[in-house]
């Protein structure tokens, strides 16, 4: 049995997955503020989800954790997660000894992009090892993780798929890095929020329906939505090639209203090039299926890629 979770800045949600890559055991925690708290809370969760399992930790053969903020796989270091209030934890070499197994970790969004890759094969009866995926996570911010034969493809410095940072509008916002009309700064909906400025749970749910009555600074914004994203899944598919962009993240709860905008952006965008249409965006999108536990699955995933078995140690031994 493998474990992963993924912890956010309001809950953690862990996963077991068994031999065949199903789904056994899923619970949801309520995560802790600081470094301390998110210890705590990993292997808090750990425990409950092996107990709802029906199994204890010595049934676990690996951990593997999803979290926002920049983070080292090779050490499983984290930095830099202001969500979490952690500037730097060591987050593996933390929870690993209260755990007694291999634990690694991944940026939360690389990891659903391999949970998202994992489900969408099953999904469809594919061959894991072979395909392409990009997994754009939209959220109060905007980054992608893209996947490789089922491997997250990281480039020199972990830097591959942080699309929400290219401009695509010099003219357009500013957004929080310091540029002009970036990806994230037109469909980020942390930055979509602040311009919208009007109080509510969902602002980016408001400025939609906002726009559906016709409200001027709505449908300004809701177009600037469709046009990130499109740019987003361009950039994707013309650097990656990749078969596939998955959408996922907060706004997707938005379902088809936010989809049909931005394939019609795709549609209208391609309009006047015929290398663009011939390259069929507007089929290559997709939404993540609600409630998805993307990101622990892929954690779960990545937890025990370079896991080497007892059978393999005794290879090598
Ligand atoms: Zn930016």
């Amino acid at each position: 049995m493998k474990v992963g979770l993924d912890v956010g800045g309001t809950k953690a949600e862990a996963v077991v997955v068994n031999g065949d890559g199903g789904i056994i055991a899923r619970v949801r925690l309520a995560t802790g503020w600081g470094g301390e708290e998110i210890v705590r809370t990993v292997v808090a969760a750990v425990h409950a989800v092996a107990a709802d399992a029906g199994a204890g930790l010595d049934a676990i053969s690996s951990v593997g954790i999803g979290i926002p903020g920049q983070v080292d796989p090779g050490t499983g270091r984290v930095s830099h997660a202001v969500n979490l209030g952690v500037d730097e934890l060591d987050l593996a070499a933390e929870v690993a000894p209260a755990l007694g197994v291999t634990v690694r970790v991944e940026n939360d969004v690389k990891a659903a992009a391999v949970g998202a890759y994992a489900l969408r094969g099953t999904a469809h009866g594919l061959d894991l090892r072979h395909g392409s995926m990009a997994y754009l996570n939209l959220g109060t911010g905007v980054a992608a993780g893209i996947v490789v034969d089922g491997e997250v493809w990281r480039g020199a410095h972990g830097t591959a798929g942080e699309v929400g940072h290219v401009s695509v509008d010099p003219a357009g916002p500013l957004c929080r890095c310091g540029q002009h009309g970036c990806v994230e700064a037109l469909a980020g909906g942390g930055a979509v929020a602040q311009r919208w400025g009007r109080p509510g749970r969902f602002p980016v749910l408001d400025v939609f329906d906002a726009a559906d009555a016709g409200d001027e600074t709505a449908r300004e914004l809701r177009a600037g939505i469709a046009r990130g994203v499109a740019a987003a899944v361009r950039i994707l598919v013309l650097t990656a090639d990749v078969d596939v962009v998955v959408l996922g993240g907060g706004l997707t709860a938005l379902g088809d209203r936010l989809l049909a905008d931005v394939t019609a952006e795709l549609v209208a965008s391609a309009e006047a090039s015929p290398f663009m249409r011939s390259l069929r965006l507007e089929e290559r999108v997709e939404l993540l299926p609600p409630g998805s536990p993307a990101a622990a699955l892929g954690a779960a995933i990545i937890g025990a890629a370079h896991d080497p078995r007892p059978e393999e140690a005794l290879t090598h031994g």
